[in-house]
């Protein structure tokens, strides 16, 4: 059987974690998750990267940073994962759905502008496959309206827009390390850039259930007390350990995964230009970093023999995400914003190859074979 996904696996992350069971430390904000946090700081340049127990918790950091309250509106896709909007609706907010490109599937930017209104709180993004939204006119506009700026970047670890590392770009970034993604901490794990250095002191507040237990440990003040609203969004030591190991080898990861996103490319190219598939696009100036490789049917029907032909051939290929807005409690948090051009229609042709960093050329080579034999 070839899984549609297997977590990364680089080799040293039982060293680093048994050092870390040795070091007697195994709560959060070790030695391990500083490392892994002046790494990200460094290399994506965010004034301070906080790691979070998964992503779901960095966009509850964000909405609880901002200061959502019940009436806010936040402006989002509807093609994305759950967490995007709950954060935002466990704080009160109605959430308004803009299309997607047919392209990227990201973000229609040209749409956001006309969803605004005088109880529009913030702008979030999401960096669908890896591939990065159009920044420029997103940043414009949200500085013209005053709004926060929140990048879903949960795909989005090691992509960069016109040079940026995505995550670094907006107010605050929110990246995952679920064992789904491109690394991981151990099956669960995220982390929260704080790009906005205003909101750094309270984004440690939030994140140690309300206290100033940080600047404590930091000897800035001799004792620590109850600040603001809070709760326990660190991450286990042990689990910053795994990812770690994963830091340390995140070009060749990258690079791999890449590999295999190019293999798959240019294997379906002869099938796109027959016009029986459409291939991913990755726009001029953004550098991606092969989360996901989806291709897309020509309707539903066609994805479905396809799915079942594959499943014959023992290889997983999967797709995913039921529009928010016309899911039960989209229907009841949030409302679409103009018209579903794309949203829906192509979340029904897409589908997803098993791409994972330790998938061999061998299974590759099958699974490209596989889709080949279908489509003769
Ligand atoms: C995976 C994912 C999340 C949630 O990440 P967790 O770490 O599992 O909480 C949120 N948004 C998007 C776009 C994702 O792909």
């Amino acid at each position: 059987m070839i899984p549609f996904n297997s977590p990364p696996v680089t080799g040293s992350e039982l060293d680093y974690m048994r050092s870390a069971m040795e070091s007697g430390k195994l709560s959060g904000d070790g030695g391990f998750t500083r490392r892994c946090q002046q790494w990200m700081e460094q290399q994506f340049g965010s004034h301070k990267v906080l790691l979070t127990p998964s992503c779901t918790a960095s966009l509850e950091m964000a909405a609880l940073l901002i200061n959502i309250v019940p009436g806010d509106e936040v402006i989002m896709p509807s093609y994305t994962f759950v967490s995007t909007a709950n954060a935002f609706v466990l704080r009160g907010a109605r959430i308004v759905f803009v299309d997607i490109r047919p392209d990227t599937l990201n973000i229609d930017e040209t749409l956001i502008e006309a969803a605004i209104t005088d109880k529009t709180r913030a702008v979030v993004v999401v960096h669908y496959a890896g591939v990065p939204c159009e920044m420029d006119p997103i940043v414009r506009l949200t500085e013209k309206h005053q709004l926060y700026l929140i990048e879903d970047a949960a795909q989005g670890v090691m992509s960069a827009y016109k040079g940026r590392p995505l995550g670094s770009i907006g107010h605050i970034g929110c990246f995952s390390f679920h064992e789904t993604k491109n690394y991981t901490a151990g099956g669960e794990g995220g982390a929260t850039l704080i790009n906005d250095p205003e909101l750094i002191a309270r984004a440690e507040i939030i994140r140690e259930k309300g206290t100033n237990r940080s600047q404590f440990f930091r000897g800035q003040t001799d004792k620590y007390t109850w600040r603001d609203l809070g709760s326990s969004y660190l991450m286990s030591d042990l689990q910053a350990a795994y990812l770690w190991a994963q830091l340390e080898s995140a070009e060749q990861i990258n690079q791999r995964r890449l590999a295999l996103w190019n293999n798959y490319y240019s294997a379906l190219q002869p099938l796109a230009s027959q016009g029986r598939l459409t291939l991913p696009v990755v726009p001029e100036g953004c550098t991606h970093n092969a989360h996901m490789f989806a291709i897309r049917l020509e309707d539903n029907d066609t994805r479905e023999r396809l799915i079942a032909w594959m499943k014959e051939a023992e290889i997983l290929a999967v797709f995913h995400y039921i529009p928010l807005h016309s899911s039960p409690a989209g229907e009841q948090f949030g409302r679409f914003h103009g018209e579903d051009r794309y949203t829906t229609s192509q979340s029904e042709r897409l589908l997803r190859l098993p791409l994972f960093y330790n998938l061999t050329d061998n299974n590759q080579k099958t699974v490209i074979g596989s889709l080949m034999s279908f489509f003769r």
